[in-house]
Formats: C-alpha cells, structure tokens, sequence
C-alpha cells in the first residue's frame, strides 16, 4: 500500500515512525515532511496548504491513502478534495473538522446533546459579550470563535480583566466571542479513533503548554507530555467515552458530517466528572510523540479500518509502560528566536534504549543538522513508569549538544511524583 502522509511535525514524524512498522506498507511519501521523517519516508516538496498539490500528488504517485496530520488542511477540506478525485484519506471532512475549527459549533453540539462541559454564551458583539461576563462572575473564560492556535483564550481570575479581554477580542473586525464558565479542575487529554460510527480508545495523555519550568511563563504549542495520565483512570475513561465521545460522534453522523479520524478530546477532571474544554480533530503535538510509541497493533491497519468503516470489532492495545516527552525548543520561542543553529548529538541521544528523538523544526543544510522552527525537537522515552520514563528522556537530552535551544527540566512532574510515593 502507498500512503501518503501529510505535514512536517514531530507528531508528523511519529506517526510516519509507526506507519513504517506495518508490513502492509509499500512505500510512505511525505508532504512536506522533515528530516525525521525522511527516515522513514520519500519527501516530496508540497506544503498543506496546497490543497491542488496535494490532490495532483497523491494522484500522480497512486497513492492508496492519505493520511493528514495537522488541522489546518482538515479545516480547509483537503479530506473532501480527496474524497472529490477518489482517493481515500484518513482524517475528517471539512464539515467534521469543525469540532476544532469552531468552538460555538461545538459548543452548541453540547448543550443539544446534554454533553458535559462549561456552559456559555456565543456573543457576537462587545456588549453581550460583556454581559455575560457579568452574569457568570469571576472567574470566567474568554475565548475567540475560530482557530486561534492557543493564542485566543484567556482565563480571566477578576471581572475586570474579563472586561478587558472582551475589549481587546472586539477590536479586531468580525471577531466573535464565547463566553464560558470556570471549570476547576486537573486537565488530561483523551484521544479517539473514529470511523464516523464507531470511537474507540486510542490512549490518552497530559501535556505541559507554559513554556517555563513550575508551568509558568506563555503559553506555547505544548512543552512536553506524557502517556498513560494517571489522572485519567479507565474508569474516568471510559465515562468520557460513554458521556462525551461516543454521543459527539453518533451526532455527526445524524447531521450527515460523520467524523472519520483522530479525535482529540481536552478535558477538565472535574468534582462533576470529566467535562469537555475542546475538541481537536487530529492528534496532539507532542502528545502523538507518546501515544504512538506505546501502540502494540498496526497503525496502517487500524487507520484503513476506520477509513472503511470497519472499526467495530477493533480495540487498539497499548504497552503499559508510560512514555514521556521533552520539547526542545529555539531560545526566546515563544517569542522571537533565532534560525539556523547547529544541534549535535541526537544519534548518541537516539541509541539510549527506548529513546526516540522525534524532530520538528529542523532542516538539513549538507550534513550538518540546523534548528529552523520554534519547537525543534521531541525526546521521548519509555519506562517502567513515569519517574523513569522522565529519568530516561533527561538522560537523553542531555547527550544533545544545541547551546541555542532550552526545554524545561519538570516534564511529568506531578505523574512522577505519583510514581515515586
Ligand atoms: P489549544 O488548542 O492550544 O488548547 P484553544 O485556543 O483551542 O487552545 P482551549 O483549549 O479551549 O483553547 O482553552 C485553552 C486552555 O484554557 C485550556 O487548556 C484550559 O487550561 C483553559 N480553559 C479553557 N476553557 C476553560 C474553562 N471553561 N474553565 C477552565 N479553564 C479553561
């Protein structure tokens, strides 16, 4: 089989690390793909925003399935241009990728499927907007409609910082807002693999978004994470399957836009039950980097299963060791950094047993490997549990000599104090 993977990440780069491993694969293309990936993949020089590239690639090398790995060509229907030209693709229509693209959306697929999650207002100027701000009372959550890359929400602890927020999101032309209450609660992230009528547990994770030791500093693309939560019982897990996941889906599919792909379900842990912050219509980044490597059966397999809508009888199995994640990132990021340093040393980090090194913004410039992105690099170990899953993944780093990059040194924190009591 000829599959063609879409996208340059680290998640890009383990799930071309795992689809190699299925004995049903022929050949793996990648678009645009990074030096990572072009371990496991022909590169081809496309980028995911060229939906008439990609359909002209995929043709032109008979490709039997794509499979799309960030959100950005989902919203913007590369699934459905496919579909158009009769090539199958892994991922959801563009329809379906509003459960990313669109928090009112979604958050008006809750509240008629009595789904758990914040209630909210949807405003669509600056005055109901503050009003609801008022009715919730602090705190209180402002967030832009639309897909703002993390960058849109704030978690306003006073009014007057809700008010704030309000003002600076209704200055920009055509902006919309909702208004949401305050969940308490620890946050964990669940992931699905959908057929359009089937949702299956497909691992889950916490991740680390601030960029500074102690979760503080900026918000980023996320830091690091780690695979299984301990948060996330199977218990809890299987509540959020039964009250959130498995009811979002039956509802896509009664709409006529059934969702075909990962769903990534964010959750807040609350005293209530799991309740849904939101969806994302692919898998995480960095969470990818340790789920995957703890998956026991065939990607490949289970992603032309779900293609063809033969997901029913599957149950994905994962190891049940934990695999933790460190992000390497540019000095400054996510501010302003630097491009072109030289990293060394990500063999001697790679052949420490269970280590991968996932690369993201990375380039090759002749034989010497150079940092090009904001997040360069993914070190992810396995362990026995989380205390050594992060022991190892440090160990790792540390053999990788990039004086312009940092990460931060308490990824898992919490989960490995846990594992050590
Ligand atoms: P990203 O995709 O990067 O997670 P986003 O723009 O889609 O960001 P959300 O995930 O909805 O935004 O919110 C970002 C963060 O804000 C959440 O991970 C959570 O920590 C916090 N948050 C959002 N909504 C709530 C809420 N109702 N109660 C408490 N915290 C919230």
């Amino acid at each position: 089989m000829i599959v063609l993977l879409l996208g340059s990440g680290g998640r890009e780069h383990a799930l071309a690390a795992s689809l190699a491993k299925s004995p049903r694969l022929t050949r793996l293309i990648a678009a645009p793909g990074n030096p990572g990936i072009a371990e496991h993949a022909e590169l081809r020089d496309v980028s995911v925003d060229d939906l008439d590239g990609i359909v002209a690639l995929a043709k032109a090398e008979a490709v039997d399935l794509v499979v799309v790995g960030p959100e950005a060509p989902l919203v913007a229907g590369v699934v459905d241009r496919l579909a158009d030209a009769g090539i199958k693709a892994f991922g959801p229509s563009g329809a379906a990728a509003r459960l990313e693209g669109s928090k009112a959306f979604t958050k008006a697929l809750c509240a008629e499927h009595g789904i758990p999650t914040a209630g909210f207002r949807h405003c669509r100027d600056a005055a109901s907007a503050h009003a609801a701000v008022d009715a919730f009372g602090a705190p209180v959550v402002v967030k832009a409609d639309g897909l703002a890359a993390g960058k849109g929400v704030v978690v306003a602890e006073t009014l007057a910082e809700a008010h704030a927020a309000v003002d600076a999101l209704f200055e920009s032309a055509g902006a919309e807002a909702v208004v949401e209450e305050f969940m308490e609660g620890e946050e964990a992230s669940l992931f699905a693999l959908c057929d359009g009528t089937t949702a299956l547990l497909f691992g889950d994770a916490q991740d680390h978004k601030r960029a500074y030791d102690g979760d503080e500093g900026p918000n980023t693309g996320g830091m690091g994470a780690y695979s299984p939560a301990p948060a996330l019982s199977p218990a809890i897990a299987e509540d959020a399957m039964a009250r959130i996941v498995r009811p979002t889906v039956k509802a896509m599919a009664e709409a006529g836009t059934p969702f075909v792909g990962f769903l990534y379900a964010g959750l807040m842990l609350t005293s209530d039950g799991p309740k849904l912050v939101e969806y994302n219509a692919r898998f995480g980044d960095p969470e990818a980097q340790v789920v995957l490597p703890r998956l026991k059966d065939d990607l490949l397999d289970l992603l032309i299963a779900a293609v063809d809508g033969d997901l029913a009888a599957r149950k994905p199995r994962f190891a049940r060791e934990t695999a933790l994640a460190v992000v390497m990132a540019a000095k400054g990021y996510p501010g302003p950094h630097e491009k072109g340093s030289e990293i060394r040393g990500i063999a001697k980090a790679a052949a420490r047993p269970g280590v991968t090194v996932y690369h993201a913004g990375t380039a090759l410039d002749g034989d010497r490997l150079l940092a090009v992105g904001g997040r360069v690099l993914a070190v992810s170990a396995i362990g026995a549990d989380a205390a050594e899953a992060q022991m190892n993944a440090y160990s790792a780093v540390d053999l990788i000599d990039w004086p312009e990059g940092f990460c931060r040194r308490d990824i898992g924190w919490r989960a490995a104090a846990q594992a050590e009591e």
